[in-house]
């Protein structure tokens, strides 16, 4: 077994100070084997090593966990970007098009897309990553989206509650009939979570539950969509049922912050949504002061969100959404491992993975105080997110 030493780490950044270190540690390196991080601690004491990387004074943190993407699709809406950007407003029903452009592509063609992603979101430092179907929307479709994206990352999650689709237009609950009963049955096998959208113009409160239970009872973890397009009992249902997750929570009432703080429950912020549709920011400063966990995730889609850059959501929720640096950087890592519900990624401890990311800088705050720069990249990283 092949030992790696990152050394002269100027700011190791690793969201955990319960092992008699600090959380933030100067002057630091990382010792490295079998994908794992073996030992940690000031440079001064590091042990030898078969390889070394000399970090020359820069900071290092734990890679990106990027808790909610859409990246299984075909097509383009740039178009429906610009006319919405010249003036015309976001709706759920774009993501139709998408689907009528998913279903008509090959299986290679959308994993090529998928991968191409996923290796666009590494190199801006995400080291863990979630993808949810939602753009097939039949038993084949939704099952070949998943089977596509297991291939790439154990963090996927069924979305066939992402739209009504056009043929159940007429019949929206033989569509959670089919989502519930056919599709999640063959989706089980290459699905960890299941997630709905509910909002207007998507599923109401009572099919999201009818969803989230028989999600539950086949074994799966949930998740949420829920409070992009305005106010929703959708929080306080998703955190009842038991979520890991709820995701978007940008227009919450004094309910839901109190139901999220008393609970599991992550609320994921997707501010490049907000960016993208040109909608009010979540408040993520009510959220964090009420004890809240926060996670910050992309929402990767072609429609309302399309970027990979965590660098940028965290920009975004430092400018726009009263967070500061050290907190935004914490939701963009370990908010995003809490939010899956794992504790080997998103800190940097001995035994954890040895997800490192590398800043071109000396300090974190270069990720919000340079904005748009590709300051971040993976220092090492074990395969399979
Ligand atoms: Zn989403």
């Amino acid at each position: 077994m092949t030992a790696l030493l990152v050394d002269r780490i100027g700011l190791l950044v690793r969201n955990v100070d319960d092992d008699g270190l600090p959380d933030e540690l100067p002057d630091a390196a990382v010792v490295v084997e079998d994908g794992r991080i073996a030992w940690l601690g000031p440079a001064a004491q590091a042990p030898d090593a078969d390889e070394r990387i000399d970090a020359e004074g820069r900071c290092v943190i734990p890679g990106f966990v990027d808790s909610h993407t859409h990246l299984v699709f075909a097509g383009d809406r740039s178009a429906e970007f610009e006319a919405r950007m010249a003036g015309r407003p976001y709706t759920a029903g774009g993501i139709r098009t998408t689907v009528a452009a998913t279903r008509a592509a090959s299986d290679d063609a959308l994993l090529a897309r998928a991968a191409a992603l996923v290796a666009e979101a590494r190199r801006q430092g995400t080291t863990t990553i979630e993808i949810k179907s939602g753009y097939g929307l039949t038993v084949e479709d939704e099952a070949r989206a998943l089977r596509l994206a297991s291939t790439l990352t154990p963090e996927t999650t069924l979305l066939g509650a992402h739209v009504v689709p056009p043929e159940y237009a007429d019949d929206p609950d033989g569509y959670v009939d089919l989502v519930t009963g056919p599709m999640l049955a063959a989706c089980a096998p290459y699905a960890k979570w299941i997630d709905v959208f509910c909002d207007r113009g998507a599923f109401t409160l009572e099919q999201a539950e009818r969803i989230l239970v028989a999600g539950r009872d086949a074994g799966l973890g949930l998740r949420l969509h829920a409070a992009q397009l305005g106010p929703s009992p959708a929080v306080r249902m998703g955190v009842a049922l038991g979520a890991a997750s709820v995701d978007h929570c940008t227009h919450l009432e004094p309910e839901d912050i109190d139901a999220l703080s008393g609970s599991d429950t992550v609320a994921t912020l997707l501010p490049g949504a907000e960016f993208s549709t040109r909608s009010p920011y979540p408040d993520a400063r009510r959220l964090l002061d009420a004890g809240v966990t926060v996670a910050l995730a992309t929402d990767c889609n072609p429609g309302s969100s399309f970027t990979t850059s965590m660098p940028f959501c965290i920009a975004l929720a430092v400018r726009e959404m009263g967070m500061t640096p050290r907190e935004a950087l914490r939701a963009a890592t370990a908010g995003g491992a809490a939010a899956l519900r794992r504790d080997d990624v998103g800190v940097l401890r001995v035994g954890a993975r040895a997800d490192l990311a590398l800043i071109d800088a000396p300090s974190y705050v270069h990720l919000a105080y340079r904005p748009g720069v590709p300051l971040v990249a993976p220092l090492t990283a074990s395969p399979g997110g």
